[in-house]
C-alpha cells in the first residue's frame, strides 16, 4: 500500500491518501496536490521505424514526468499501422521497450485509415482506440482526400461503432495554396498556406460525414475560432463530435516564429492571440472536450533544416500538465477543468475503465523545463518561467520520484 499523508485534494481539503501496491511505501504529501493522472489522447511515439526522433523508453519518461499514464498513440509510423497484424507488431515492440524501461505506461493505438485497407476496419476494431483519418497530409503517407474513400471510411466507422478521428485539413486547397503562394519562404508561409480556410473546410466535411452516418467523430487539434463555431453547433444539434485542442495552439502564436522558426512549425500551423483566446473561451463554454499534447518529435537536426525542408510536427507530452498549472495560476483554466479536459472526458468518450493512478503535483514549484525526457530534446517552452509541475506520478501502484528519473 502506497500512503499519502497529508495531501490536498482538488476540493481543497487535506487527506490521508491510499493507493493499493505491492510495495509498502509512505509518502510526504505536505504542501502538495493530489491529482488523478492524466490521459494524454494524441501522441505520436515513432514507434516503428522512426525510432531515430522518440523511442517508448525516452517517451515513457517524459510521459510520466509530465503526469501523464496513459497515452493514446498515432498511426504515421514506418510501416503505417493500418491493420490489424500491423498493430499486434507494434503492440510487441512496445511492450518490450516498456518492459526495458521498467515504466508500464498504459497505452491505447489507432488504426489508420487507408483506402486500400477497408476490412480492417472491422478485423482491428477490438485492437484500437479509434480509426485515424488524415484529411491532410502530415508526417508519412496517410492521406485520404477523395469523397468517396471518406464516405467509405465514415460510414464503415459508424456501422462497425468506432470513433474515427479526423486530422482536418483541406488537402486540395492546401495544394492550390502552396502553388500560388509567393511571399517569402520564412515559418510563417505555413500559417498563410495552411490558413484558417484549410482547416475550416475540412472540419466542415468531416461534421457533415458524421451527421450523415452518425458517426462518434474526434476532431484533433482544433486551432480557430471559426471551427468552434462549427462544432458547438454541431454539438447543439445533437451530432456526436468531440473536440480536442493542444497546448501549442493555446499558448503559442504565429508570432513565435519569429523566435523559434521552424521549431514551432507544426500542422495545422500556429494561428492568432485571438484565436488562443477563443480556444480558452471554448474550454470555458464547454466546446472543447480533451486537450491532446500532439507530441509530434524530430530531431533537432531535423528542425534546423530551413522552412520547406523542416518537418512538422514538436514536442509536448511533458510540457502540457505545467503549461497548464501555469495557465491556471494566471486565472485562465481550473484544475478541475485540467482533470476534466485530461482524464475523465477522455474516459467518457472513448469508453475507458478508470486507472488507479495519480500524480503529487507541487503547485508553487517554479522553473523553466529545461531537463526533459524526450529524446528529440528540444521544447519551445525551454526558456518559460513557469509555475506548477508534477513531482511523484503514481503508475500500477509504483511510485515514480520524478527528480530521480533518467534524463
Ligand atoms: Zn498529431
Amino acid at each position: 500500500m502506497i500512503h499519502i499523508k497529508d495531501v490536498l485534494t482538488l476540493d481543497g481539503t487535506q487527506v490521508d491518501h491510499f493507493v493499493a501496491s505491492r510495495i509498502d511505501q509512505e509518502i510526504d504529501g505536505r504542501g502538495l496536490l493530489l491529482m488523478p493522472a492524466l490521459i494524454d489522447p494524441h501522441v505520436h511515439f515513432r514507434t516503428p521505424g522512426l525510432e531515430h526522433k522518440e523511442d517508448w523508453a525516452h517517451a515513457a519518461r517524459a510521459a510520466i514526468s509530465g503526469g501523464i499514464t496513459t497515452v493514446f498513440d498515432m498511426p504515421n509510423t514506418l510501416p503505417a499501422s493500418i491493420s490489424v497484424n500491423r498493430l499486434k507488431e507494434k503492440k510487441e515492440i512496445i511492450d518490450q521497450a516498456l518492459k526495458a524501461a521498467d515504466i508500464p505506461l498504459n497505452y491505447k493505438l489507432y488504426l489508420g485509415a487507408d483506402k486500400t485497407h477497408f476490412e480492417q476496419i472491422s478485423e482491428a476494431k477490438e485492437q484500437a482506440c479509434a480509426l485515424k483519418i488524415f484529411m491532410g497530409s502530415s508526417t508519412g503517407d496517410l492521406v485520404m482526400d477523395d469523397e468517396s474513400s471518406l464516405h467509405a471510411a465514415f460510414s464503415l466507422a459508424a456501422a462497425h461503432n468506432m470513433i474515427v478521428a479526423v486530422h482536418a485539413e483541406d488537402e486540395a486547397l492546401i495544394h492550390t495554396r502552396q502553388n500560388a503562394y509567393l511571399g517569402p519562404n520564412t515559418p510563417l508561409a505555413h500559417s498563410i498556406i495552411r490558413n484558417r480556410e484549410v482547416a475550416y473546410r475540412a472540419t466542415e466535411k468531416a461534421i457533415h460525414l458524421a451527421r450523415l452516418y452518425k458517426t462518434r467523430l474526434y476532431l484533433l487539434h482544433i486551432s480557430t475560432k471559426e471551427e468552434m463555431q462549427l462544432i458547438k453547433s454541431a454539438k447543439q444539434d445533437g451530432v456526436a463530435v468531440f473536440a480536442e485542442v493542444t497546448p501549442h495552439h493555446l499558448f503559442l502564436t504565429q508570432d513565435d516564429y519569429a523566435t523559434h522558426g521552424t521549431h514551432v512549425q507544426m500542422n495545422p500551423p500556429l494561428r492568432t492571440q485571438d484565436d488562443c483566446d477563443a480556444l480558452f473561451a471554448a474550454i470555458h463554454e464547454g466546446i472543447v472536450d480533451t486537450i491532446g499534447s500532439d507530441h509530434a518529435p524530430h530531431t533537432q537536426l531535423e528542425k534546423n533544416q530551413p522552412y520547406g525542408k523542416a518537418p512538422s510536427g514538436i514536442p509536448g507530452v511533458e510540457t502540457t500538465l505545467p503549461l497548464l498549472l501555469n495557465a491556471h495560476h494566471e486565472g485562465k483554466i481550473t484544475l478541475k477543468q485540467i482533470v476534466s479536459l485530461m482524464r475523465t472526458r477522455i474516459e467518457t468518450i472513448f469508453n475507458l475503465i478508470p486507472t488507479d493512478d495519480w500524480v503529487l503535483v507541487d503547485l508553487k514549484k517554479r522553473q523553466k523545463p529545461e531537463r526533459l525526457h524526450t529524446k528529440c530534446d528540444f521544447s519551445p517552452y525551454s526558456d518559460r518561467e513557469l509555475q506548477g509541475f508534477p513531482v511523484t506520478t503514481i503508475l500500477k501502484g509504483r511510485a515514480y520520484d520524478l527528480a530521480s528519473l533518467l534524463p
